[in-house]
């Protein structure tokens, strides 16, 4: 997820990297461009992609690793162009429970968050069923500093959820609650294989793209196509902003899962 920043703020959070206006992907000598092909060969936009450890961040906080870019790209049961919810072609196989832990050495208030993601989804009644956790955990939440990121997770593989969800706490240590808990819950509608909803019209929320995103991602039925302006899956997000699911959330999340 990626923060957006006003003029005001944009020194101060200029050293965060936020790709909000970035035109052009970066001179960075550990991105190839074979690499870069491949990603938007499977439907991401390449723009701002930051290389970590294991692979690349785009789209502000979704983990391509290096694995995924050697394995076949998956061909999509249906194509969509338009902006709405739309998932990956891997999901998490259920009913299950999925637990959720929050790295120790983190503030109470990630605790807090987490407790109130988790409440949400499980308002839902839906087949995944999420769980906190203080040993192990299918999802474990941890904190990072001076990254270029908001906050970044993965995509499931092999009927699980991805395994870590990072948390930038050079801002998020500060930012308001309902702010962290939109972001948690974000993050995770990730990892159980959820992307944006206006991935293909981030201006949605992130301002004007500078290239086009081709279109990848499986549409969720029954959702609309067009774009919706208060989904928890919008690629980007400000300060003081909480977005508890939409009705369409809901009907997109109860669908899936
Ligand atoms: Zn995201």
């Amino acid at each position: 997820m990626k923060n957006i920043i006003s003029m005001s703020l944009l020194i101060l959070f200029i050293s965060a990297g936020c790709q909000k206006n970035s035109q052009h992907i970066p001179a960075d000598n550990s991105i190839n461009e074979a690499d870069i092909q491949k990603i938007e060969a499977m439907g991401f936009s390449a723009e701002g992609i930051i290389r970590i450890d294991n692979g690349y961040v785009v789209e502000g906080d979704i983990i391509i690793t290096d694995q995924q870019l050697v394995q076949p790209v998956k061909t999509p049961g249906k194509l969509f162009t338009d902006a709405e919810h739309y998932v990956d072609s891997n999901l998490v196989i259920g009913p299950r429970i999925i637990t959720i832990r929050v790295n120790a050495a983190m503030p109470s208030r990630y605790m807090t968050a987490a407790d109130s993601a988790i409440a949400r989804y499980n308002a839902l009644g839906l087949s995944l069923t999420f769980q906190r956790v203080t040993m192990g955990g299918n999802i474990v939440i941890n904190g990072v500093t001076g990254a270029s990121y908001l906050a970044a997770t993965g995509f499931p593989s092999l009927g699980n959820p991805y395994s870590t969800i990072l948390l930038n706490r050079s801002f998020l240590d500060v930012w308001a609650m309902g702010t962290l808990t939109t972001i948690v819950t974000h993050e995770i509608g990730h990892a159980i294989g959820f992307h944006h909803t206006d991935y293909a019209d981030v201006s949605y929320s992130c301002g004007p793209p500078s290239r086009p995103v081709p279109p990848r991602n499986v549409h969720v039925p029954g959702t609309p196509t067009g774009p919706e302006p208060d989904s928890w899956m919008l690629a980007c997000i400000p300060n003081g902003v909480d977005r508890p699911f939409t009705a369409m959330d809901i009907l997109a999340l109860t669908t899936i899962y």
